[in-house]
């Protein structure tokens, strides 16, 4: 059964409150967790709002606190929570069992629905998170070319293996010249060879991108490029940048993968076809899994070949106790089915009226914020921000400000990421997006005053 939930009167921020519920659940996860938590993005200091259910655009603390949620699980949720096809979907097939040592009908069902949208896609395999979607890409593409190294860009993240951890978040100090940017590790504990295997490129930047390259040509397996990359603030792809790294890597014999983990959210076939470029594999996961664990890679038939089973060891095997889990499956293609058209038209018009309306908001509140992003997706990014990562950086203070922002929006009832990520779901229509934008208006002026 689908929990109620009810939007309760007052806000505020009650977790903060000495003596919360999510107080004591963080209390308690510092005994058995480090610093009480298991995935570093949901860390707020002086810690996180626990949460106990969602409906819809919904969700609701357990301090019983009820907020529009534009944040949907960092937009892996298209329909918000609990849509009643995916959780029947779900709910038959765990009925039905959870798990299998073999294949299941939704996974070819998911397969092809996924072929016959994506033009650069024509094999697929799943995986359970993006970090192995993109894990498996790099292998894949190292594979096929027999070349070692890849090429990523500055301030792009591609979730956690060893070759993508490099410039996630450098401080620009310590990165080089812009357009020549050092790489610098984003994790301790990296493989040793990783910083020498990983070429760091500046984003949007045709003539050093160029050069970069060409000079490692002959070393490059692949390069990794996120179309609208949300950890760099959603910057928008100068026009023809994608179409031109699908030229230079393809006179050199590189494979190009698009991370469209999150960006695969901007068009019927995302991004790849939204942008007019045709990459070699594509690195999904998030939306495709119908709010339950997933990633996935796919591509051209022959370089998805170095997973081919079928005529002996493969090249790149893949296992995974639970690729393709059924209920996985069964989520994800209730979840895709109703990801139409006409709803992507309809969100994109939606994020369109919100931008807009933000963006007013912000710039009558003298705040130093934009509202940047495309389709679905926003992201409150300094008013200075351009197509590239270093613009896009706010300064302690700027930062301290966002984190401002976020809270008091949590405190009138909106959520967003701390970092100012956002998304719409389908649950949504204009009231909502009338309401965030209150709520923005309301914390934004009370930030003018304090
Ligand atoms: N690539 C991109 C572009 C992402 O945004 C993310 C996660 N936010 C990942 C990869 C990693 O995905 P996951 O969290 O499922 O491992």
């Amino acid at each position: 059964m689908v929990i109620g939930v009810t939007r309760t009167e007052t806000f505020g921020n009650r977790f903060l409150e000495p003596g919360s519920r999510s107080a004591e659940l963080f209390q308690r996860a510092r005994g058995s967790l480090p610093g009480g938590n298991t995935r570093t993005t949901v860390f707020s200091p002086p810690h996180p709002y626990y949460l106990r259910a969602g409906e819809g655009c919904w969700l609701t603390d357990v301090e019983g606190q009820t907020r529009l949620d534009f944040l949907n699980n960092y937009t892996s949720l298209l329909h918000g929570h609990c849509h009643p096809a995916v959780v029947t979907a779900a709910q038959a097939q765990i009925a039905r069992g959870s798990a299998f040592a073999g294949p299941s009908g939704a996974e070819v069902e998911l397969a092809e629905l996924i072929v016959s949208r994506v033009p650069a896609i024509e094999r697929i395999r799943f995986t359970n998170s993006g970090t192995e979607a993109v894990m498996m890409a790099v292998k894949a593409a190292r594979a096929f070319s027999g070349r070692p190294k890849i090429a990523k860009f500055e301030g792009c993240y591609h979730g956690t293996y060893d070759a993508a951890e490099v410039s996630v978040g450098p401080d620009p100090a310590a990165a080089g010249p812009s357009d020549e940017p050092i790489g610098v590790p984003e994790s301790a504990g990296l493989a040793p060879e990783t910083l020498e295997s990983t070429v760091v490129l500046p984003l949007n930047n045709r003539s050093a991108v160029e050069r970069l390259v060409e000079r490692e040509a002959d070393h490059l397996a692949a390069v990794l490029v996120d179309p609208v990359p949300a950890r760099a603030g959603l910057p928008e792809p100068e026009p023809g940048f994608l179409p031109f790294l699908r030229d230079l890597t393809s006179r050199h014999g590189i494979l190009l993968i698009a991370d469209e983990v999150i960006s695969f959210r901007l068009g019927y076939g995302g991004a790849s076809q939204r942008f007019g470029f045709q990459p070699d594999l594509v690195t999904l996961a998030k939306i495709i899994g119908g709010g339950f664990p997933v990633g996935a890679v796919g591509g051209g038939a022959d370089v998805m070949s170095v997973f081919d089973p079928s005529a002996g060891k493969p090249r790149v095997p893949h296992g995974g106790t639970f690729n393709a889990n059924p209920v996985t499956m069964a989520a994800g293609l209730a979840t895709m089915r109703l990801w139409t058209e006409a709803e992507i038209v309809r969100l994109e018009r939606l994020g369109d009226d919100l931008r807009t309306r933000a963006n007013w908001t912000l710039e009558e509140a003298g705040l130093p914020f934009k509202l940047a992003g495309q389709g679905s997706l926003f992201h409150l990014v300094p008013v200075e921000a351009g197509r590239d990562y270093r613009s896009s950086l706010p300064d302690a203070a700027t930062t301290a400000q966002r984190r401002e922002l976020h809270l008091r929006l949590l405190g009138s009832g909106v959520i967003i990421s701390q970092t100012g990520l956002g998304c719409l779901s389908t649950a949504m229509d204009a009231p909502e997006v009338n309401e965030f934008v209150e709520a923005l208006r309301a914390s934004a002026l009370a930030m003018r005053r304090s």
